[in-house]
């Protein structure tokens, strides 16, 4: 199936590791150009070199207001019109009511949604002119809370608010807007939370227990396939919707498990 998404350029923060790696890689299979916004300058590097001209990566401090700017400057120095924008980067800072002070309360929801909003109104001009697409990555924390992670679980749900209220806006702008909801997804940042039990073999098997389908994590490329194809015009007349890829973990049977 073509997407369609040949020659057209996407952003794609946090686009160095993980799901968003994942997400620049089948893009640049499907012959688009990705703009990769990441701090990480090893990992953004390395995809820089493994995919050369297709691929620009921008170190980019995402929860600093000048250093999107300045991104975004780059970005139109060098790129042509932008189509697409794929928000992905965050941390689960486990900033809750018991230890984070509101101080830290206020900088995880604005280091974890603050960028997506920024991203998107300053690249509005180009969206409205490429009649493009966005895809918002949430969280499943948004909607089943996770427990002593309030900023991380307030931005996430934010971002699925914001995925109803920007498609409302910019609908008139022919310009889609959707969320991809993960559950268990295994990437680096998952490893890492992981590492942090006694036992993370056991904690491990543990999780994937309670995943209804295949009893396994999702892929960050099943992540990847559906960004992908809501990007594309073959998800043309969808916006405004919460995609959950997930094997099942937020809404089926709890006796499944
Ligand atoms: P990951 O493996 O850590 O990859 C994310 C990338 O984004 C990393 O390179 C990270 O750099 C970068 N990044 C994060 N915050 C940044 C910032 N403020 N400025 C610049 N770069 C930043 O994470 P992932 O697991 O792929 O997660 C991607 C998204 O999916 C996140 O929004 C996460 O909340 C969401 N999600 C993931 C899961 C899961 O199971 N993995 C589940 C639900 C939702 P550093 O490594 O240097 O921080």
């Amino acid at each position: 199936m073509d997407l369609g998404l040949n020659g057209k350029t996407v952003v794609v923060s946090g686009g160095a590791k993980g799901i968003g790696a994942a997400v620049t890689a089948l893009l640049i299979e499907e012959g688009a150009n990705v703009v990769v916004l990441d701090k990480d300058v090893v990992s953004g590097e390395v995809m820089a070199e493994r995919y050369g001209k297709q691929l620009r990566f921008i170190e980019t401090d995402l929860s600093d207001e000048k250093s999107c700017i300045e991104a975004v400057e780059k970005i139109r120095s060098t790129k042509g019109l932008i189509y697409g924008i794929v928000n992905n980067a965050g941390r689960n800072d486990g900033i809750g009511l018991k230890g984070g002070t509101y101080q830290q309360f206020l900088r995880s929801i604005e280091s974890n949604c603050g960028h997506y909003f920024l991203l998107v109104q300053l690249l509005l001009d180009d969206l409205k002119k490429s009649e493009g697409s966005i895809v918002n990555i949430s969280s499943k924390t948004a909607l089943t809370g996770q427990g002593g992670t309030s900023g991380y679980v307030a931005a996430k749900g934010a971002i699925l608010s914001l995925t109803r209220e920007w498609a409302a806006e910019l609908a008139p702008d022919n310009i889609r807007v959707n969320a991809v909801v993960p559950a268990e997804v295994w990437t680096p940042l998952y490893e890492s939370w992981l590492n942090t039990f006694p036992n993370p073999v056991e904690k491990k098997k543990e999780i994937e227990n309670r995943i209804p389908l295949h009893h396994r994590m999702t892929t960050p490329q099943e992540i990847a396939n559906t960004v992908v194809f809501l990007l594309s015009a073959r998800s043309a007349h969808t916006t405004g919707q919460w995609i959950h890829v997930d094997g099942g973990y937020v809404h089926l049977d709890r006796s499944l498990t």
